[in-house]
C-alpha cells in the first residue's frame, strides 16, 4: 500500500501478464479489475520504467486480500493453485533485493525499508541470510551455478554463516 510506483517489470513479464488475464482474473480484487481496465496490465512509470500499475496510487493491481485483511498477489494465488507457470514477476520474487542494470553487469542492491523490520529481525533471531531468504529468486534469475559460486565466494569471504 506503500510507495508511488508497482513493482518493476522485465520486458518479456508484460506480454506474460497479458496472456495470464483470464488465469489471474478469478483472484484480483473489483478495484484491481477496475484499475486494469483503465491502465492495462502494466505502465510505465515516471522514469519510463516498466512497472505493474496501481490501485488509486496505492497497492499494484494484482494485490488481493485474504478476510483476515492479510495481502496476497492474485498472481502467486494461480500459480500456488497450479493454473499457470509464472509464479509473479521477478522483482516481488527478490525483493527485498533489487536489480540495477548496467552495460557489462547487474548489481544486486538490499533495499532497506522499515516497512521490512519484522522481517529482518526475525531472519536475524533465525539466522538467515538474505541471499539464502532469496535463494529459489536468485536461481530463477541467474541459475544453480551462479548461486552455487555466490554460496563458495561467501563462506571463502570467512563471514560467518
Ligand atoms: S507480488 Fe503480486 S501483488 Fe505484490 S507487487 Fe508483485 S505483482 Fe503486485
Amino acid at each position: 500500500m506503500e510507495g508511488d510506483a508497482g513493482a518493476p517489470l522485465e520486458e518479456e513479464e508484460t506480454s506474460i501478464l497479458e496472456s495470464l488475464s483470464g488465469t489471474i482474473a478469478p483472484f484480483l480484487t473489483g478495484e484491481g479489475i477496475d484499475a486494469i481496465d483503465k491502465q492495462g496490465y502494466w505502465v510505465r512509470d515516471d522514469d519510463g520504467e516498466l512497472t505493474t500499475p496501481l490501485v488509486d496510487g496505492k497497492q499494484c493491481v494484482y494485490a488481493c486480500f485474504s478476510d483476515e485483511g492479510i495481502a496476497g498477489c492474485a498472481i502467486e494465488k494461480a500459480w500456488e493453485k497450479g493454473l499457470c507457470d509464472f509464479r509473479k514477476p521477478l522483482s516481488c520474487h527478490l525483493y527485498p533485493v533489487r536489480i540495477q542494470k548496467y552495460p557489462h553487469y547487474d548489481a544486486l542492491n538490499y533495499h532497506r525499508w522499515p516497512l521490512c523490520d519484522a522481517a529482518r529481525v526475525c531472519g536475524s533471531k533465525k539466522g538467515v541470510r538474505v541471499f539464502r531468504f532469496l535463494k529459489e529468486a536468485l536461481v530463477r534469475k541467474y541459475g544453480e551455478d551462479w548461486y552455487r559460486e555466490l554460496e563458495e565466494y561467501f563462506i571463502l569471504s570467512g563471514l560467518k554463516t
